[in-house]
């Protein structure tokens, strides 16, 4: 379907809206005369077709509500909508951080529960609520490592990450001012620890682990793993992205991690996309508090709540006020209404959604770490490569079923990854459908490849110049360009 921009449906016939005269009172200054436009260039279109138009707009584009969205590493899962109408109600969203605090108590109780939440669900001793995404909790714990070893008089130079990390984590190692340091991972897909022991040297500030790593795997030497770090007065840091796959089940403090970021928007509730607004909330254990962001919650000598902004040690604002509390709101609500038997189930049906998928596909795609996996599964399109096809072929040829495309080509470690999540939030019969879909793209890949090469068909457009779009981005409506 082909839908034209709003700016060409326009009939200069049409009147689309009445706007009603002002009854503001003379007295309440208006904005200065000349920064206001009598004329605006805008479409006469009528009402119903102006809906019509943003509504087929709005399914031209993948979603969550549209369909299945495997997004592997992004955890695309269905989110309650019942929490969206929770964090509209207008006590929550009419607030005004500059309010007096004696009047949003409430906001400050939902924020302190949430923060001893986070506690339980990581194991840790204190949370700050402030990152606005999983990187930039990332860099806030980057920030708190620093302040760690410079208050003890150390100075080190390096963190070390895994070599199957994510893209976030060494650019918030660098723009911490460190020098981020992979490690290769083993033939199971884990961290070596023989290599990691040789790179633990005592400049090493932290290592950064994604935990399941990014090929949906344990790191079932973390205890190990935890001592060489420590022994060697480095810091542990989590990259808690794929907490779906352990809430309720197994605690990054319990580990030994002293440092981790969760995702809101991933775990937590908070619909992610279209580059919305995020939550990275970053928990730390007891030595690592007076570091936290500023302010922190406390209690007042008469009960109630407030910030303290007295603490010498904190890395200092992360984010303008508080951060993104709508998120917050979100999340306190989801996890309210799971409970913790609730919370469990997540990380136990995401483990087994993603097993399911493994054992269906394995004979068919090839699995570089055969192995269990948690909320994630990564295979190589390998098996397919015969006939020339390649990891982004499946991908676009996934497109023409309905389904969102997996994420490919990451982890790097894999030749032509394909890195699937189902989510614990997709049914049987959905896990089923796409099962069958995958088997048919396989056989297409021997029979017809010329179909995958030419994939997708039943899209709005084909095949994209993608490079070009991301470094020229052109969202502007410019009536020479587009004129019909
Ligand atoms: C999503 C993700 C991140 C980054 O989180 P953002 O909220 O997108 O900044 C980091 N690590 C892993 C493993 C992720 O999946």
């Amino acid at each position: 379907m082909s839908i034209p921009l709003i700016f060409t449906l326009d009939k200069p016939s049409l009147r689309c809206g009445h706007i009603p005269e002002s009854d503001a009172p003379d007295e309440i200054p208006g904005p200065p005369d000349e920064l206001l436009r009598r004329e605006l260039d805008l479409p006469r279109v009528a009402e119903p077709e102006v809906v019509r138009h943003f509504v087929n707009l709005s399914v031209l584009n993948h979603h969550v509500d549209r369909g299945f969205y495997p997004l592997g590493s992004c955890t695309m899962k269905y989110n309650p909508k019942v929490n969206e109408s929770l964090a509209a109600l207008p006590g929550f969203s009419g607030l005004h951080p500059h309010q007096p605090v004696s009047t949003y108590q409430g906001a400050l109780n939902l924020m302190e529960t949430l923060e001893r939440w986070f506690c339980e669900i990581t194991g840790m001793a204190a949370v700050t609520l402030q990152p606005a995404a999983g990187s930039h909790g990332e860099l806030t714990g980057m920030f708190i490592t620093h302040a760690y070893h410079k208050a003890r008089g150390d100075r080190r130079r390096r963190v070390l990450i895994p070599d199957s990390a994510h893209g976030t984590n060494p650019a918030s190692i660098v723009m911490a001012g460190y020098e981020s340091v992979p490690v290769l991972s083993d033939a199971r897909g884990r961290i070596d620890l023989e290599a990691l022991k040789r790179e633990l040297t005592p400049d090493v500030a932290a290592l950064m682990v994604t935990n399941p790593n990014t090929l949906g795997l344990f790191e079932d030497r973390i205890g190990e793993i935890a001592d060489a770090v420590h022994r060697a007065g480095a810091l542990l840091y989590m990259d808690g992205a794929n907490m779906n796959a352990l809430v309720g089940l197994a605690r990054p403090g319990d580990m030994g991690f002293d440092i981790v970021h969760l995702n809101l928007h991933k775990t937590f509730s908070t619909p992610h996309g279209g580059g919305g607004p995020g939550s990275g909330p970053v928990a730390v254990n007891a030595e690592l508090e007076p570091f936290l962001p500023l302010p922190r919650i406390r209690h007042l000598e008469d009960k109630s709540l407030g910030w303290d902004w007295d603490r010498p040690d904190s890395i200092g604002q992360m984010h303008t006020f508080y951060g993104n509390f709508a998120m917050l709101v979100r999340a306190a609500a989801y996890i309210r209404a799971l409970g913790s038997a609730g919370l469990k189930r997540v990380a136990e049906t995401a483990i087994l959604n993603a097993n399911y998928l493994r054992a269906m596909l394995k004979d068919a795609y090839k699995l570089p770490y055969d192995d269990l996996c948690m909320h994630e599964v990564v295979f190589s399109a390998d098996n397919q490569g015969e006939k020339g096809i390649k990891a982004v072929d499946i991908a676009k040829r996934l497109l023409d079923f309905g389904y969102h495309a997996p994420t490919i080509n990451f982890p790097l470690i894999v030749h032509q990854a394909l890195m699937i999540e189902p989510t614990e939030t997709e049914t049987l019969e959905t896990l089923e459908g796409f099962v069958r879909t995958m088997l048919q793209i396989d056989r297409e890949a021997r029979e017809t490849p010329e179909v995958l090469h030419e994939a997708p068909h039943n899209t709005p457009v084909s095949r994209l110049d993608e490079a070009t779009a991301a470094r020229q981005l052109d969202i502007c409506y410019r009536p020479d360009v587009y004129v019909s």
